[in-house]
């Protein structure tokens, strides 16, 4: 099949590119990994190297001229079709229909200078629509109130927007209410009962006897959860947010249902996010077979908990019930914990696990989910076969967007498998209706420069989704996300965060790599809070010293994770990396340190 060689976007701001020298010419043999031509962007000049073997069969892109970011600049024949039947096909302007898009995505680019300004204006004007019919009740309309609705709001209250929010339950979503803070109210309470159970006397604290109070725990992580939904009612009537509650739908463009109210506006975004998924054929019933939402407002604490599903809700909440007492058992299908983490990383929890005798059962089906007088029995198949009965048994394995009924019929909303189709500037298929968060689904124009990455369901994807999304309406900036270098954290103990590249996917990539690693056992800090466990992971372009991946497993690595997140968007190289002196004694040195180790210059191993 003929594979189309695009223009790569390089950079977070790059819209267009120019092809400054092809390293090869029509008829020449290309093999996966030969540069094929040098692109200026609007910071560096860089090779791109090629994706597909075969026969350069035509050249689009003449040297000297600009493309936009997408474009195909040439096409390589990849299979026993004749090179110069595609060229006469392309030099006719049509595009054969099996011509399959961007075969090259360039590598990484050699640390250019850093952007001068955090917002980047529109440069090829995709943003500001003309301005339409003005007697719309609101310039925008967001319906949900999650990170993505609410930053979405705010954002355009900031902006001076009319802007209405509609919210059917309490004002930051699932995050703030039934997600990522009352998750981590909890799992800090159980380190800190941990540390108290199993170290206390290491550090010379005895006592005579340990109680949990299970339901003060629940209420501490209800109360912050509360307050912080309080702090964003605040920020709405601060910038002139209208709040409306109810379950909105949409009509049509412009046109949004809320009961038996009507609402216009210019535009509407739509972040309604996403609800647990079930296990198929396994209703969710909240008492005995029950979602994250349940498992964090449990009345009374279960002896015994099953968790099907050891992504990162799964594992967090192994290691919370773990920590206060609850004998967990932990089954996921695939090979590992944390699945899409780097293999190391999930070997390293899985070894801390084991240890505190969580009964992890990985490569291993639950087949069946069956009530009991006494609460649950699972069956299972696999590595780890057998049959488990337990209290509860909490469902992990995923989330679903919110979309039924979101839309009424006649608006013909475009979904894929029940989420909303956007394009990466969040359009839907409605003109002038948009999509932000984990309800949306991106169509990216190659899903193979993507090298297998997706859209994550995460609140800081959410959260910068809707600031872009609304300040492209609003004509202020046209900044995209590189989806793959997004940070993901786990807030287990030990902690893991990682952004970009594994080894694993990195090599299948044929990056040439280089791969730092550092373990905390070698840190002064981490020795003397008592937390060895773990390591910092880097992973380099070995041609560019680019930072291609990140993976670390340790205390607090959450909270190093951002250091590396600037860096690479600044393009930092390992030697830069190095040579930033990092404070003593910190968790962050073994940064450092790992870059060192990976240009072979690490002081402390
Ligand atoms: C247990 C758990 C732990 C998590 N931990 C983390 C974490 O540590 N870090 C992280 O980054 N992410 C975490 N997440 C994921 C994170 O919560 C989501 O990615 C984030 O909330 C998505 O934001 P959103 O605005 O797209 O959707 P949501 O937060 O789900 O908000 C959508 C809102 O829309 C409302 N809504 C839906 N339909 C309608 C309608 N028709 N009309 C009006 N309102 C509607 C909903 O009530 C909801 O309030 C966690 C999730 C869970 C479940």
């Amino acid at each position: 099949m003929p594979a189309e060689i695009n223009m790569p976007q390089l950079s977070d701001t790059m819209t267009e590119g120019t092809v400054v020298k092809w390293h090869k010419k029509e008829g020449d043999q290309i093999k996966i990994g030969d540069e094929l031509a040098d692109v200026e962007t609007d910071k560096a000049t860089m090779p791109m190297e090629a994706f597909d073997s075969g026969t350069l069969a035509v050249i689009l892109i003449k040297e000297g001229e600009k493309v936009k970011v997408g474009e195909a600049i040439g096409v390589i024949a990849t299979g026993n079709e004749k090179p110069q039947e595609i060229k006469n096909q392309y030099s006719t302007g049509a595009r054969p229909q099996a011509a399959k898009p961007a075969t090259v995505v360039a590598p990484a680019a050699p640390a250019p200078q850093p952007e001068s300004s955090s917002y980047s204006k529109p440069s090829s004007a995709p943003a500001a629509p003309p301005p339409k019919a003005a007697n719309y009740q609101f310039d925008i309309i967001v319906i949900g109130g999650g990170p993505a609705g609410y930053a979405a709001a705010i954002r355009a209250g900031q902006l001076k927007k009319r802007v209405l929010c509609i919210e059917k339950e309490n004002l930051g979503g699932t995050c703030l209410n039934w997600g990522c803070i009352p998750t981590k109210a909890l799992l800090d309470d159980g380190a800190f009962i941990r540390k108290l159970r199993l170290e206390a006397a290491e550090h010379g604290v005895s006592y005579k006897d340990l109680s949990i109070d299970f339901a003060r725990l629940i209420r501490r992580s209800r109360e912050i959860a509360d307050r912080l939904s309080n702090g964003i009612a605040h920020l709405f009537r601060k910038y002139g947010v209208t709040r409306e509650s109810g379950r909105g739908q949409l009509l049509g463009p412009h046109k949004v249902k809320v009961g038996d109210k009507q609402f216009t506006a210019q535009h509407v975004i739509l972040a309604t996010g996403a609800v647990a998924t079930p296990l198929p054929g396994v209703a969710f019933d909240g008492k005995k077979i029950i979602a994250s939402r349940q498992a964090m407002s449990l009345a009374v604490q279960p002896k015994k908990i099953a968790i099907i599903g050891a992504g990162a809700i799964g594992c967090e909440f192994a290691d919370f019930y773990d920590a206060v007492g609850t004998e967990v058992v932990l089954v996921e299908m695939l090979d590992h914990l944390l699945p899409i983490e780097d293999e190391e990383v999930s070997l390293a929890l899985e070894r801390v696990f084991a240890k505190r005798n969580i009964d992890v059962r990985t490569r291993t089906r639950t087949d069946r989910v069956e009530t009991t007088p006494g609460g649950v029995k699972l069956t299972l198949s696999g590595a780890k076969a057998g049959t488990i009965e337990a209290d509860v048994v909490l469902v992990a394995i995923g989330v679903s967007a919110n979309t039924a009924g979101l839309a009424a019929p006649e608006a013909k909303l475009q979904l894929v498998k029940g989420r909303i189709e956007v394009d990466p500037q969040y359009r839907t298929n409605l003109e002038d209706v948009w999509g932000v968060g984990d309800c949306v689904s991106v169509r990216w124009p190659s899903q193979q420069n993507m090298a297998g990455f997706r859209h994550p369901d995460l609140a800081h994807v959410a959260h910068h989704e809707a600031v872009n999304c609304v300040e492209r309406i609003c004509g202020v900036s046209d900044h995209t996300i590189d989806y793959r270098s997004i940070p993901a954290c786990t807030y287990t103990h030990p902690q893991v965060a990682s952004m970009g590249y594994t080894e694993k996917k990195a090599r299948e990539m044929n990056f040439k790599i280089k791969v730092g690693k550092f373990p905390f056992s070698a840190s002064g800090r981490a020795l003397a809070l008592g937390e060895p466990d773990g390591f910092v992971k880097l992973i380099f372009s070995a041609q560019y010293g680019e930072l291609l991946g990140v993976h670390m497993i340790g205390a607090n690595v959450t909270e190093l994770l951002s250091e590396l997140v600037i860096a690479k968007k600044l393009e930092a190289t390992e030697a830069e990396i190095i040579e930033a002196i990092h404070p003593h004694p910190t968790f962050s040195e073994a940064v450092m340190e790992a870059a060192g180790v990976a240009d072979g210059r690490a002081i402390h191993l």
